[in-house]
């Protein structure tokens, strides 16, 4: 028995030992801050990171050196990766998630474009393939890759009051696939309830959509209309660029974002 017993504690120590390990890396990278040098540079590529409130500034710093700790970053198609790129894209990925406990687990890699890329995607129906190409700005793969346009990247960050960030918009695909699956329902905060969640944002869809098909002009990217994880995406990007905008359109999507993100931007000095 005890010699069993010696065979099973030399066989569990290793990973006893890798996750505690791993659990002291991430406590010690979460209490880490920038440096003054790094904060002033995230001030200027990312101005919205300006407007926090101290406590979610603290939390900010710590789940930047996380990410920048855990993901990869690759610059394809020419690009030279730089400090600017890796700090710029980790700022803007978790600041969705400084209100929350969320974490991007399975995240592992970004890969960086100079500008708009093409994607091939396929189709398949009955035995037949069909491959087709499109143009993105970024694409949010469920396998832990993230692909971004640089040029959109950094537009995106520094024109902060448009409701336009790709990297907000592949981050909260990235959210909503926590769930399990990419469908436009992220797992809820504790206590939001499913009922409230669900007819909020089925009725505001459904609402967008007609509004598209009517030809309307809409506060929300039409092209939230084409899907409901788009959706989703499309108003996590509103309710930090435009907070106030979508407060007042759609109070009852903007209070649902505020549960789910522990956030209030509405609330931030100056927007
Ligand atoms: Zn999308």
């Amino acid at each position: 028995m005890g010699y069993f017993l010696l065979l099973f504690a030399l066989a569990v120590t290793p990973f006893a030992l890798y996750h505690w390990r791993k659990r002291a890396r991430r406590t010690r990278l979460l209490a880490q801050r920038l440096s003054a040098e790094e904060r002033a540079r995230m001030h200027a590529l990312v101005p919205l990171t300006r407007r926090l409130p101290p406590e979610l500034h603290e939390r900010l710093e710590g789940r930047v050196c996380l990410f920048l700790d855990q993901v990869d970053f690759t610059a394809l198609g020419g690009l030279q990766l730089t400090e600017e790129m890796r700090l710029s894209i980790a700022a803007q990925a978790c600041l969705l998630i400084i209100g929350t406990e969320l974490w991007y687990d399975n995240l592992r890699a970004v890969l960086i474009y100079p500008g708009a890329f093409k994607s091939r995607t396929q189709q398949h129906s009955g035995y037949v393939v069909t491959e087709q190409e499109t143009v993105r700005l970024g694409e949010s793969w469920s396998h832990g890759r993230i692909v971004l346009s640089w040029q959109h990247t950094a537009q995106g960050a520094e024109d902060d009051e448009d409701g336009l960030n790709v990297v907000f918009h592949e981050f909260a695909h990235q959210i909503d696939d926590l769930s399990g699956s990419t469908n436009g329902v992220p797992l809820l905060a504790e206590g939001q309830s499913f009922e409230d969640w669900e007819r909020v944002f089925l009725k505001a869809y459904r609402d967008h959509v007609r509004r598209v098909e009517r030809g309307a002009q809409t506060l929300i990217d039409p092209y939230g209309a084409t899907a409901h994880e788009e959706f989703f995406a499309v108003v996590v990007e509103l309710f930090l660029e435009r907070p106030a905008a979508l407060k007042a359109d759609e109070p009852e999507v903007y209070a649902q974002l505020s549960k789910l993100l522990g956030l209030d931007p509405a609330g931030w000095d100056g927007t």
